[in-house]
């Protein structure tokens, strides 16, 4: 194999690499974010009500450290290996063998394998630092969202900022400064025209806030000649998911399932093909 072929072949597996232990960390946040929040809005309750604050013990994405939920085992660093220790372990805790969900590998694989992609698309450059922050950010907000129906304003308002950050130092391939003001602008307003014409003549709310500061982010980042693109793929991977949680799973079709994820899930596919896809409806 000539040399010129192998040096972007070791970036990318480097980069899968690092994306598994990214992925890792991803785990952490999805797992504990949401749990964070749920504690702070709890304390801020009780502090309105005028009750004494709860003394909890310290619970952040450092402390404590990870352990079985079922039966409290300390999971050591050999066991913290990234897919490695899932399938040695054999999906079990080594202490009780209660399973550990197929979903921790699952997150190391993806964020490693859009890492090695994004490596591979932009090369060992700055703009693929800043396509995976992107990315993991989305990884961390559609599995947020999946479980617990919130996106947290502290990953997608300071995915806004980077949005804008990345293109004003020219990190994002096509997209001017001003395509992207304009696309956080238009993204947010978007959803939020929709929100409140759903409101008004429905009565009911049918999308949350988070929704309208992610299609910011994604206008912020990808500029707003991408937001139809995304709000289509994104009926499309709602559909395809939707229709394939009900045939496998039996989910039953009434229950409203959070739109973030496939916006997030859109916005990824429209990164890497958003280019190539917009050819197809907007010719010339
Ligand atoms: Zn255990």
């Amino acid at each position: 194999m000539p040399v010129i072929a192998v040096a972007p072949l070791v970036a990318v597996s480097i980069a899968g690499l690092i994306g598994l232990c990214i992925g890792s960390f991803l785990n952490v946040v999805i797992h504990r974010l949401p749990k964070m929040l749920d504690r702070g809005w709890r304390a801020q309750c009780a502090e309105l009500a005028g009750e004494p604050a709860a003394d909890l013990p310290r619970y952040n994405l450092m402390v404590p450290r990870s352990q079985c939920p079922a039966c409290g085992h300390r999971i050591s660093a050999l066991e913290n290996i990234p897919v490695v220790s899932f399938l040695f372990l054999r999906g079990r805790c080594s202490a009780c063998q209660a399973p550990i969900s197929a979903r921790y590998p699952l997150v190391e694989l993806l964020t490693g394998a859009v890492t090695a992609a994004a490596v591979f698309r932009f090369g060992p450059t700055l703009i693929a630092v800043a396509a995976c922050l992107l990315l993991w950010s989305l990884i961390a907000l559609t599995f947020i969202d999946f479980d617990t129906q919130l996106l947290p304003d502290n990953i997608t308002l300071p995915l806004v900022w980077a949005g804008l950050l990345a293109n004003l130092a020219g990190l994002v391939p096509g997209v001017s400064l001003r395509d992207a003001v304009i696309g956080a602008i238009a993204g947010y307003l978007a959803l939020w025209s929709v929100y409140w014409l759903f409101k008004l003549i429905r009565g009911k709310e049918g999308m949350g806030y988070g929704d309208f500061k992610l299609l910011a982010a994604l206008g912020a980042w990808l500029g707003w000649q991408m937001l139809p693109l995304i709000v289509l793929l994104s009926s499309v991977v709602g559909a395809l998911i939707g229709i394939g949680l009900v045939v496998f799973k039996g989910r039953d079709h009434q229950i409203p399932l959070a739109f973030g994820p496939y916006l997030a899930i859109a916005g990824g596919i429209a990164l890497f093909f958003g280019k190539p896809l917009m050819a197809i409806y907007l010719p010339g």
